[in-house]
């Protein structure tokens, strides 16, 4: 998969991309991801991104001259398998798991992130496909939404976690939370782990698992829960 990161804070993604699972996500070559600087775009003496609003009001606002030059150049450059452009901002569509399966699927994205009080509408209207939030408060800008989602997406690409299964058994994705987990010693300062881990019966774990799962969920998350049932009930062989 191919990511591009249109930005006008490329340096917010240090860190991010040099650790852990992003970095063996990309040095294993699972993603690309190429950050563009919005300024490197700017035409103008000062290379200025940003304006006053017309009509007055608190903020700067994006301008679209710089990042319509850098999504066109992007496209052409890289001839995108898909052409895709993902905004982040508050007024997009909730982001959740069945959001990330879905893009795990593709072959390209490319993430605009908008900063100070938003971009230029004619970006949104003439370029911008799709609109992502991820939750109901608001950042400083998108680069952090944009990396919830590189991360939540890398993760499920073939060969980028150890075992695949990992990912596929976590919360949401399977309909429920997940359950607890242990790991050694059996006895920490007197909290032992449930017995039922300890036998070996794969069965009887996979049921306690599931137990535990549906009894999280229920206290936890009543919608997950009621449409969990539900599938399962008119489901019943699954
Ligand atoms: N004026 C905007 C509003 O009220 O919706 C908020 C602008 S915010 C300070 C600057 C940028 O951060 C946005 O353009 C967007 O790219 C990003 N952003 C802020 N909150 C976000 C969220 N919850 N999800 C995705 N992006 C967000």
């Amino acid at each position: 998969m191919q990511i591009h990161v249109i930005t006008a804070f490329p340096k917010t993604f240090d860190g991010f991309l040099d650790e852990s699972i992003l970095k063996r996500a990309v040095s294993g070559g699972a993603v690309t991801i190429t950050l563009h600087h919005i300024r490197d775009y700017a035409t103008d003496r000062h290379q200025q991104i940003d304006d006053y609003p017309y009509g007055g009001g608190p903020g700067m606002i994006l301008k679209a001259e710089p990042i319509f030059r850098c999504v066109e150049q992007v496209c052409e450059k890289y001839a995108l398998p898909e052409r895709k452009i993902t905004l982040l901002t508050p007024a997009g569509q909730r982001y959740d798991q069945k959001k990330a399966v879905e893009l795990s699927l593709r072959q390209s994205m490319v993430l605009l992130c908008g900063h100070y009080k938003g971009v230029d509408q004619r970006v949104i209207d003439e370029l911008v496909d799709e609109e992502i939030s991820i939750g109901d408060y608001v950042l400083t800008g998108g680069e952090l939404a944009a990396m919830v989602i590189i991360d939540s997406v890398a993760r499920l690409l073939p060969g980028v976690l150890g075992d695949i299964d990992s990912a596929i058994t976590d919360s949401f994705q399977t309909g429920l939370l997940d359950h607890p987990h242990y790991t050694r010693p059996e006895n920490f300062r007197g909290n032992l782990v449930p017995n039922v881990l300890l036998r070996g019966n794969h069965a009887a774990i996979s049921e306690w698992r599931l137990q535990q799962a549906l009894q999280i969920t229920k206290e936890r998350r009543q919608d997950l829960y009621k449409q969990y049932i539900e599938y399962e009930k008119s489901n019943p062989s699954c």
